[in-house]
C-alpha cells in the first residue's frame, strides 16, 4: 500500500462495525496555531455509544478465538503501516495539537512502538501450573482477555495515547471502544483507517468522537457489557470515572495528574542535569503529566543552574509546528495560556524571579507563550502546588538530601519524579524514598513501551507499556483438577 498524504488521512466520522458512520451534529477541529477549521466531525451521542459497545462486543468472539500468533501479526502490520504513513500521521497531529512536525513524527514512532512492543507480548502471554498439597489436584492458572474495553483518552499525545491502549486491548484479545479527545480526534481516526486497511477485522477497534464527554463517558462507565475502562486525564475526570466504574465493578486503569519533582543534588553534574530537565519539561511545549513541574535545587547550585538553564530556555526557537527550525508551538488553547500566565504572575507577586520569559508571545498569536525560568519559588506558592502545563521552570531551593525528599512527597500526587546525582549509595536511598510510580535518574527519558508507566496516589491505578501493561486487559483463570490422585 502506498504511503497517504495528510489529507488521504483525515477522517472525519465515527468508526464503528469497520465502517465509517456519519452524524448530522458536528463539531470544528481547529488547528490552535492559526486557529483555521481544519475538519467537521462526527458528534456521537449514547445511541451511537451503544451501538460502538455492541459492535466491539459482536467481534469479541472471533478475535479472541484467533491464534496469539495471528493477533500479533495483524498488529505488526499496523505497527508498518504506521511507519510507512509517518509523515501524514505527523502533519495531521501537529495541525490539531501544536507540536512541531518533527515532535509529532517522533511521537508517531512512539505510538507506534508500544503496536510492535505488544505484537510480541500476545504471543508471552504464558500461565503457570502450580504446585499443590493435595496430590489427588493440580493447579493450572491461565490468562484471558477481560472482554469488551473502552478507553478514555486525552489532546496532549493524540496518538500514543491511543496506541497504548489498544495494542495491549488487542494484543490481549479483547476488543475496544475510544472516546478520543474532542481537540485533537484526527490522529486517533487516521489509526483506525490504518488498522482497518491492514485488516484488522471490523468491530475490533470502535471510535466514537464527541462533545458529550460525560454522557458518553458515563454510557461506557456503566455499561455491563464494557470489563475494562482505562482512562488518560485529569485527576478530577478519573475519579467521576472511577465511581462509575464502581457500578458493575469494572476493571480500570487510571493514568492521571502529576506535579514531577525534579531534584539537583550538590553532587550532579549541573550541565548535564539541565540538559534533562529540558528533554522532560519542554516536550509538547511542557504539556505532559511527566514533566517536570518543580525543579528543587541544591542551594550550593543554584546560581549555576539557574545560569545554564536559562541560557538553553533563551535558545529555544518557538513557532507554528509546520515551520521548519521550531522547537515550541502554540499551547493547546486559551485557558492553558491563561493558566500558565496566571501561575507565573501570581509567583512573580509572591517574590519569586522571572529569569526569561513569563509573557505571550502576540505577535506569533495568543496561544504562544514564551518559554520561562522562574527563580526563587517557594513551597506555598500555587506554581508549586499545581500542574503548570506549559513551558515554565519553577526553580525552588534545599539544603539537604531529607528536606529534598520530604519536599519533592509533599504532594497528593504520585507519577513522574526526576533526580541527578552521582553518589550511588543517594541514588539508591533516593530512589526507594520517592513516593512515585517512576523515578527517573540522570535522566529526563522515561517513556518507552519496555517500560511500565503509571502512578502511585492520586496519579491514577495500573500500568501501561511493558508486561505489566498486557495484565490490566487479562483476567486470571484458576482451573483446579481433582480426582488425580
Ligand atoms: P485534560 O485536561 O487533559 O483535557 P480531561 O480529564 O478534561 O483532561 O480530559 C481527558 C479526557 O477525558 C478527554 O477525552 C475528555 O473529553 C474526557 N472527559 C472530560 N470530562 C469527562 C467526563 N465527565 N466523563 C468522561 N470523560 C470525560
Amino acid at each position: 500500500m502506498s504511503a497517504h498524504s495528510m489529507s488521504s488521512l483525515t477522517k472525519t466520522d465515527c468508526f464503528i462495525e469497520g465502517h465509517w458512520v456519519p452524524t448530522e451534529a458536528r463539531f470544528t477541529v481547529t488547528n490552535p496555531a492559526t486557529g483555521d477549521v481544519i475538519a467537521e466531525v462526527a458528534d456521537a451521542d449514547e445511541d451511537l455509544t451503544q451501538r460502538a459497545i455492541n459492535s466491539a462486543e459482536d467481534a469479541l468472539h472471533s478475535w479472541s478465538r484467533k491464534s496469539a500468533r495471528e493477533r500479533a501479526e495483524l498488529l505488526r502490520k499496523w505497527y508498518n503501516s504506521m511507519i510507512d504513513n509517518k509523515q501524514a500521521l505527523a502533519e495531521l497531529m501537529s495541525a490539531e495539537q501544536g507540536k512541531p512536525v518533527p515532535e509529532a513524527a517522533g511521537e508517531v514512532e512512539y505510538g507506534a512502538s508500544f503496536v510492535d512492543w505488544f505484537a510480541g507480548e500476545a504471543e508471552r502471554m504464558d500461565g503457570d501450573i502450580l504446585p499443590v498439597v493435595d496430590n489427588s489436584k493440580r493447579v493450572l492458572v491461565m490468562k484471558q482477555p477481560v472482554g469488551v474495553c473502552a478507553a478514555i483518552t486525552p489532546w496532549n499525545f493524540p496518538n500514543a495515547m491511543i496506541t497504548r491502549k489498544i495494542a495491549p486491548a488487542l494484543a490481549a484479545g479483547c476488543t475496544i471502544v475510544v472516546k478520543p479527545p474532542q481537540l485533537t480526534p484526527l490522529s486517533s481516526l487516521a489509526l483506525a483507517q490504518l488498522a482497518s486497511e491492514v485488516g484488522i477485522p471490523d468491530g475490533v477497534i470502535n471510535l466514537i468522537p464527541t462533545t458529550d464527554a460525560k454522557t458518553v463517558g458515563k454510557t461506557l462507565a456503566t455499561s455491563d457489557k464494557v470489563r475494562k475502562l482505562s482512562f488518560t486525564g485529569s485527576t478530577g475526570v478519573g475519579k467521576v470515572l472511577m465511581q462509575q466504574c464502581s457500578e458493575n465493578v469494572k476493571k480500570i486503569s487510571l493514568e492521571l495528574g502529576g506535579n514531577a519533582p525534579f531534584i539537583v543534588f550538590d553532587d550532579a553534574d549541573v550541565d548535564s542535569a539541565a540538559e534533562q530537565l529540558m528533554a522532560c519539561k519542554f516536550r509538547n511545549g511542557g504539556q505532559t503529566c511527566i514533566a517536570a513541574n518543580r525543579i528543587l535545587v541544591h542551594e550550593s547550585l543554584k546560581d549555576d543552574f539557574v545560569n545554564a538553564i536559562t541560557q538553553k530556555v533563551k535558545a529555544l526557537r518557538v513557532g507554528p509546528g509546520d515551520k521548519e527550525g521550531v522547537d515550541l508551538g502554540p499551547l493547546i488553547d486559551t485557558d492553558a495560556v491563561d493558566k500558565v500566565q496566571r501561575l507565573v504572575l501570581a509567583a512573580k507577586s509572591d517574590g519569586a524571579t522571572i529569569e526569561t520569559g513569563g509573557h505571550v508571545l502576540s505577535d506569533l498569536g495568543d496561544l504562544f507563550y514564551a518559554p520561562t525560568v522562574v527563580s526563587g519559588v517557594t513551597e506555598d506558592m500555587e506554581i508549586n502546588n499545581e500542574e503548570i502545563f506549559g513551558p515554565v521552570v519553577a526553580i525552588s531551593t534545599f539544603e539537604t538530601e531529607e528536606e529534598a525528599i520530604e519536599k519533592a512527597n509533599n504532594t497528593p500526587f504520585g507519577l513522574a519524579s526526576y533526580f541527578a546525582a552521582k553518589d550511588t549509595a543517594r541514588i539508591f536511598r533516593v530512589s526507594e524514598a520517592l513516593e512515585y510510580g517512576m523515578v527517573g535518574v540522570n535522566t529526563g527519558g522515561i517513556s518507552h513501551a519496555y517500560n511500565p508507566f503509571g502512578g502511585i496516589k492520586e496519579s491514577g491505578v495500573g500500568r501501561e507499556g511493558s508486561k505489566y501493561g498486557l495484565d490490566e486487559y487479562l483476567e486470571i483463570k484458576t482451573i483446579t483438577l481433582g480426582g488425580l490422585g
